[in-house]
Order: structure tokens, then C-alpha cells, then sequence
């Protein structure tokens, strides 16, 4: 096959796979996660701010010219955190704005990268302790580990650090995964194997008392309306002592704080979401009642729900002795005050005015 139809065919399965790993909320969360393919001088890459899971049905893979990218990186180029500015206008059909993670797919030099918030991975990509918990369970696989550092050109030259070794994966600290291969096919089956091999079984945990939160959520007084997450599974995290530890750290990776905002809003006994607010002065995106279960903001958009449950997946995933790091107050910083994520908050606004 020549290289323009063998390309198309190629991703064509990988638009197939991506839907498949975006409709799984243990391997990707809302707006999170993306995946890529190159052909020639092309690297075809999920768009900012769209989903995974909506990669079959519609149109979100970005041209890019990777090699002028890569220049970025290599010269320390502010432009490297700007990967629009090398999408390849006449062949992008949608018009949108390539991954804000296009570098580290770009930097790479597998055809095929995924990159996925797995929350098995996560779970062990917070602990301190991460390599040697890891080391064991990917040992036989080509594998390197990534300290935390801000998405963009910061991950990037992180990243750009282990490119002599050729890593097939990723553990991304604080973060989430990688993984790598020359085939669609190679790629997703190399996914399964780590995930497998990094599969926690989450602590069970008691059910929500949806009547306690039905009328916390009323709030009384004028206070902001909240409502229930999309998902059941978001309230384990209330209901665990050992995950409301885990979530009482602070923030364990960057979407959280996009979506959610800075670690979580855990009420005190006794309080509704209304008394939450007033004590913090902000109404936080969602407030967890010890024991009840969660409730969301009423305005807060698909990605806050995503991520709420997606909290509730990693901390069940931690036991209670794991030595844990969270992103410090500098690291939050360098994530709200970030050009390209205000882009793609506003993406998830928009779609949101949309759904409403
Ligand atoms: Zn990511």
C-alpha cells in the first residue's frame, strides 16, 4: 500500500481504538488523555479539549509537522507549548487546536503513542515510592519513569531525557501513562499488558446516603445550587477513611486541578455545601460529606464529573501506608496560570452552554 492510504488506514484504527480506551473511566477521563500516530513527517494528534471517547464518531485528530516541533524542544522554544502554531492548516479539516501534550507524543519515536489517565497507573505514579513499586510489576518491558513536571515543554524536556533508551512506556509521576509501538495494534495490545500488570483492586466501599445528599444539596439561603455527580462511583471516595485521607493530601495530578480546582472540599460535620462555601468564601466545583457520598456544582461541566469519579478510582487504589506526593503550591500555579489551559476550559464551557 502506498504511504498516504496505508497512513489513513492506520488511523483509522487508531481512532477505533481511541474510542475504545475514551469510553473507559479507568483509562481515560473526559477531556484527558490522547493519542497519536505519525506518518511521514505528519503526527496526527487528538485535539484540545475534545474526548477520546468521541474519536470514531467525529473528526478530532490534528496534522502537525512534528520535526519543527521537535526543534522547539530541543532549543528550549517557548513556541513548543504553542503546538498550533505547527498543525498543517490545509489538511486540518476541523479546524481545531492539536493536544496541549503534543510534544510528548511528538518526542517519542514510536508511530504509535498512547497517552492515557490510567488510574491504576496514577495510583502508583503518586507514591514517593513509585519505581519501586512499578519496577517489579513492568520488569521484561523497556520502561522509564518521569518525575512530575507541568504538561508542555516543561514534560517535554523531562521527557526528552530518556529518548537514548527508547521507552515503550511511560510512568508519568503525578500523572498518568505512556505507552508506545510501531502498529495501532502493537500499541493497544502493549496497553493491556501494562495495565494488567498495574492493576490494583480498588477497597470496596459503602453505598452513598443519597437522601443526606439530596438535602445537603439544597443548601438553604440563597447559597449555590449543587446537584449529584453523573456517576454513583464518584462517592466512594466519601465513603472510605481511607480514601478521604488520601483525598485530605491535596491535589494527585494536574486535571484535578483544572477541573475541580485545588485538592478537594471535604465539609465538616455538621455542614451543607452552602456552610462549605461560606467557610472557604468560593463555592468549591464539588464538596465531599465524610460518609454521604459527593455533590457537584450545579454549573460544572461534563470534565468535572469525569474527574470527581476519577478521584474516587485512584484513591481507592492507594492504601493506607503509601507514602504520598502531592503537587505543591508552585506547581498549582503553573497550571491555572497556563495559556493553553484557559483554551481548554473554555472548550469545556462552551460544551457545556451546548448540552445545557
Ligand atoms: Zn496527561
Amino acid at each position: 500500500m502506498p504511504e498516504a492510504a496505508s497512513g489513513q488506514a492506520e488511523l483509522d484504527a487508531l481512532r477505533a481504538l481511541s474510542a475504545r480506551v475514551g469510553a473507559d473511566p479507568a483509562l481515560t477521563q473526559g477531556a484527558g488523555g490522547n493519542t497519536s500516530l505519525k506518518v511521514g513527517d505528519t503526527l496526527w494528534i487528538k485535539a484540545s479539549g475534545t474526548w477520546l471517547a468521541h474519536a470514531a464518531a467525529r473528526d478530532i485528530m490534528v496534522p502537525v509537522r512534528f520535526e519543527p516541533l521537535l526543534d522547539a524542544v530541543a532549543a528550549v522554544d517557548p513556541a513548543a507549548e504553542q503546538a498550533h502554531r505547527f498543525t498543517i492548516p490545509e489538511r486540518n479539516v476541523s479546524g481545531l487546536r492539536p493536544s496541549i501534550e503534543t510534544t510528548v507524543h511528538a518526542l517519542m519515536p514510536q508511530r504509535v503513542v498512547l497517552h492515557l489517565h490510567c488510574v491504576d497507573t496514577i495510583a502508583f505514579a503518586v507514591r514517593t515510592d513509585c519505581i519501586e513499586q512499578v519496577s517489579p510489576r513492568l520488569e521484561g518491558l523497556n520502561w522509564a519513569y518521569v518525575p512530575y513536571a507541568r504538561p508542555g515543554l516543561p514534560l517535554a524536556l523531562a521527557i526528552a531525557g530518556y529518548r537514548a533508551q527508547r521507552p515503550d512506556a511511560l510512568v508519568l509521576g503525578n500523572h498518568g501513562l505512556v505507552v508506545a509501538a510501531e502498529t495501532v495494534a502493537e500499541a493497544g495490545a502493549l496497553l493491556g499488558d501494562v495495565k494488567a500488570r498495574l492493576r490494583i483492586e480498588p477497597r470496596a466501599a459503602g453505598l452513598p446516603d443519597m437522601d443526606a445528599l439530596r438535602a445537603l444539596a439544597a443548601g438553604g439561603d440563597g447559597g449555590t445550587p449543587y446537584r449529584l455527580p453523573d456517576s454513583a462511583a464518584a462517592h466512594a471516595v466519601a465513603m472510605d477513611a481511607t480514601s478521604l485521607a488520601v483525598a485530605a493530601r491535596g491535589s494527585l495530578y494536574p486535571d484535578h486541578v483544572i477541573f475541580l480546582g485545588e485538592g478537594s472540599a471535604i465539609a465538616e460535620p455538621g455542614e451543607d455545601a452552602a456552610a462549605v462555601a461560606r467557610r472557604l468564601g468560593f463555592a468549591p466545583a464539588s464538596v465531599v460529606f465524610p460518609g454521604k457520598g459527593v455533590l457537584m456544582r450545579a454549573d460544572m461541566p461534563a470534565n468535572g464529573d469525569a474527574m470527581a469519579r476519577c478521584l474516587a478510582d485512584v484513591a481507592a487504589r492507594v492504601p493506607a501506608d503509601a507514602p504520598l506526593r502531592v503537587l505543591t503550591a508552585e506547581e498549582h500555579l503553573q497550571l491555572t496560570d497556563w495559556d493553553a489551559e484557559k483554551y481548554r476550559q473554555d472548550l469545556a464551557r462552551k460544551a457545556a452552554r451546548k448540552i445545557a
